[in-house]
């Protein structure tokens, strides 16, 4: 069995399925998704010790710049399984940074990102350590899982969030984010954009909006209007992704329903959310009142994309309360990429 078969690119319901075609994927379904419950059943929950892991600190405010520098580190560090790059340029000029934890080629390809909402800053540092904990002590599991790292998707707000208007030196950029306000609250990018509304699946059809510029819940002038999004959109439309991680603060809770997104698809998302679940503790969550997608990244990925998936909520506090909070989100999520790899590793032959 492959478990690439998941992949809705070959075989979702909008290509037209013949009813025996849908009873034969139904069967298989069933019986994969029993065998891979066996194999979540027994997933590590150890935590894992920080080791002799000493480049990525929890300590101060975790800032675009330090992460550049750790990430040059990690690369000095452990050559063989961490390589970056960079796309795009947000409009205060910060380019967004991507990771190849692992063998670039390897037959598993696994997409996380964090902080596409720029208060939730603190969910940086934990993907930081997190690959460079694997880097060390998970040469294994690199060789055949690749995770694609965008460790702040939304550079410019959290730049914002951490502070103010002086993230940038661009008066007219400075007079936007003041007259918006709400700085430390702040979701949206430098143009007061909420990336996770922006994303053309259900966009405009949020409940919880703002009709201009925010620091939180504008949707854009049109899907797809910010480069925060559209790099987030050809990652996913130009790799082969088995599934997606996205790290967001807050409420300890796991989401992994899109309104719409195939049956394969929704089977796939809620057994990689139990396995994030068995790694954190966190509760898996669904909203079935929810009916219709509303241009989260979530909506482009399982829906229009295929990619299952889910959103993990660490945390029950904001930044800047809570600075310890950063340990406790490691100790709990760091096992849980190498579980959610091993659904696909124990199913997958090629
Ligand atoms: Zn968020």
């Amino acid at each position: 069995m492959n478990l690439k078969l998941f992949n809705v690119k070959e075989y979702t319901l909008r290509k037209g399925k013949t009813f025996l075609n849908i009873l034969c994927n139904l069967a298989l379904i069933i019986v994969l998704v029993t065998t891979m419950l066996f194999v979540a059943a027994n997933n590590s929950t150890a935590s894992y010790a920080a080791g002799t892991c000493d480049i990525v600190s929890f300590s101060g405010t975790y800032t675009y710049d330090r992460m550049l520098a750790d990430v040059q580190a990690l690369s000095a560090t452990y050559p063989d399984v961490v390589r970056y790059e960079f796309k795009g340029q947000t409009a205060l000029g910060r380019q967004i940074l991507i990771i190849k934890l692992g063998n670039p080629e390897a037959p598993r390809q696994i997409l996380v990102h964090a902080s596409i909402h720029g208060r939730e800053y603190y969910v940086t540092p934990l993907v930081m350590k997190m690959a460079e904990y694997y880097a060390a002590y998970e040469k294994d599991l690199l060789a055949t899982t690749c995770f694609t790292i965008v460790p702040m998707a939304n550079p410019d707000g959290v730049a914002i969030a951490q502070s103010g208007a002086m993230a940038t030196t661009d008066v007219n950029y400075q007079f936007l984010i003041n007259s918006i306000g709400n700085c430390d609250i702040w979701k949206s990018n430098a143009n007061g954009v909420d990336i996770n509304r922006n994303f053309p699946i259900g966009w405009g059809l949020a409940e919880t909006k703002n009709p201009t510029n925010s620091y939180a819940f504008y949707e854009g002038i049109t899907p797809s209007s910010e480069v925060e999004t559209v790099i987030l959109e050809q990652l996913l439309l130009e790799n082969n992704y088995d599934c997606y991680i996205a790290y967001h603060m807050r409420g300890n809770i796991i989401y992994y329903y899109a309104p719409t997104c195939s049956p394969e698809v929704y089977s796939v998302s809620r057994l990689i959310a139990d396995t994030v679940h068995n790694s954190t503790g966190y509760q898996v969550v669904v909203d079935f009142e929810d009916t219709e997608p509303n241009g989260s990244f979530a909506d482009f990925a399982q829906i229009f994309c295929g990619i299952p998936g889910c959103t993990v909520e660490c945390g029950k506090t904001l930044p800047p309360d809570g600075a310890g909070q950063v340990s406790d989100f490691y100790s709990k999520n760091l096992s849980s990429w190498k579980n959610v790899a091993n659904l696909y590793i124990s199913k997958v032959t090629y």
